[in-house]
């Protein structure tokens, strides 16, 4: 930021100008962020009820219009996302008959009380839930904060999902309470499963494996080092009756000894968090990468697949693929690209805006 004019107070609305003067649009000041401006419009208008309202409208047009809203057989889908939506900050879930939201920018916060009465009357959803716990809300000084709005919730609240039960944790949950940008990855990954032993790492609450065992898998092994991710997770297997084999271990540790088990898998999941939240990490991001996926390829029987995913926007797509040929160069495998994989349409990808695409991935095939 080269010059400001006046004494904005975070949350305010700014005009912001390029470096000649020239208009660029209408954002949200928030002055200890990274991100000083948040735009929000292109055109000259104020971040009133009416704009909040016609935005929230088209969020949720465009989902009835992809039919994500119709509760057939995914009942949690992402209504609003933040700059995607032309709402720079806010989350809003709908997991059943509840809404989650999350309010990640002071510009939202301010509007809070305002923007979940217009989403209970637009959305008919009346109880909701408040994650203000994302740590990103620290960068733009506000309070870490989750609690019941409205509505009396009892934790999990069983999600169907293409025929399956997932527990989400509304409260206590990662994320809102499940992963709703793999949505689209986990119908990919099913339709591959049936016959084959399956290896979820990073697992969470194993939403892969209980997809892929409903499938026909012939085994499932999830590994991740949350024990109460794992909890969740058995609860679900038993409501499911699949048989699924918990792993409660750091995945780099259980791949060094499964290695040497000389363990063999036909379909891999590798699902890890993000390794870098800045630009700086990025090295050392990859050398993690890397490692993992060295060693999860060696435990790739021929004619099996990888569905390798990555959730840092720090990546690109080019630049997965590249890791993965670089790794499969280093464990002398031949890998063919079947197929990319992208986060689920209800988290839409503005061009430009490049972070609004983070979740990628690749589906290779071992020779
Ligand atoms: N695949 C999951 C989402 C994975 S999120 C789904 O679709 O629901 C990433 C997961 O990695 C988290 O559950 C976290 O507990 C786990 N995790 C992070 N670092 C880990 C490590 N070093 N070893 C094992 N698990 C780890």
């Amino acid at each position: 930021m080269a010059q400001v004019e006046g004494d904005p107070q975070d949350g305010d609305c700014v005009e912001a100008r390029g470096a000649r003067g020239d208009r660029i649009g209408c954002g949200i000041w928030s002055g200890c962020s990274q991100i000083a401006v948040r735009l929000y419009s292109r055109r000259e208008e104020v971040l009133d009820s009416t704009f909040l309202s016609r935005q929230l409208d088209q969020a949720l047009a465009y989902r009835n219009a992809l039919g994500l809203l119709k509760p057939h057989d995914a009942d949690a889908v992402r209504l609003v996302w933040s700059e995607s939506d032309g709402l720079p900050g806010l989350v809003a879930d709908r997991y059943q008959d509840w809404m989650v939201v999350q309010f990640l920018t002071s510009g939202m916060e301010r509007r809070s009380r305002e923007i979940v009465s217009l989403l209970r009357e637009k959305t008919g959803l009346s109880q909701v839930v408040l994650r203000n716990d994302a740590p990103v809300r620290l960068q733009e000084k506000l309070p870490l904060e989750k609690k019941v709005l409205f509505g009396s919730y009892h934790d999990p609240l069983w999600i169907r999902q293409n025929g399956v039960l997932l527990p989400a944790r509304l409260l206590e949950g990662q994320k809102t309470g499940l992963y709703l940008d793999q949505g689209a990855n986990y119908r990919e990954v099913r339709s591959l499963a049936s016959g084959r032993r399956v290896l979820d790492l990073f697992s969470y609450q194993g939403a892969f494996s209980l997809f892929c065992s409903a499938a026909g898998a012939s085994s499932c092994t999830a590994v991740d080092q949350s024990a109460t991710a794992l909890q969740s997770g058995r609860a679900a297997a038993e409501k499911a009756g699949a048989a699924i084999n918990w792993v409660e271990e750091n995945v780099f540790d259980w791949l060094r000894r499964a290695q040497q088990e000389k363990q063999q898998y036909d379909l891999i999941i590798l699902d890890p968090p993000s390794f870098t939240k800045t630009k700086a990490q990025r090295a050392a991001a990859l050398r993690g990468y890397h490692e993992l996926h060295l060693r999860a390829l060696r435990l790739l029987a021929s004619g099996g697949l990888l569905a390798s995913f990555c959730c840092s926007h720090h990546f690109g797509l080019g630049e997965w693929k590249e890791l993965i040929g670089r790794a499969s160069w280093e464990a002398n495998v031949t890998l063919r690209l079947r197929k990319t994989l992208g986060q689920s349409l209800d988290h839409p990808i503005l061009p430009t805006i490049p972070e609004t695409e983070y979740l990628k991935g690749c589906l290779v095939e071992r020779e």
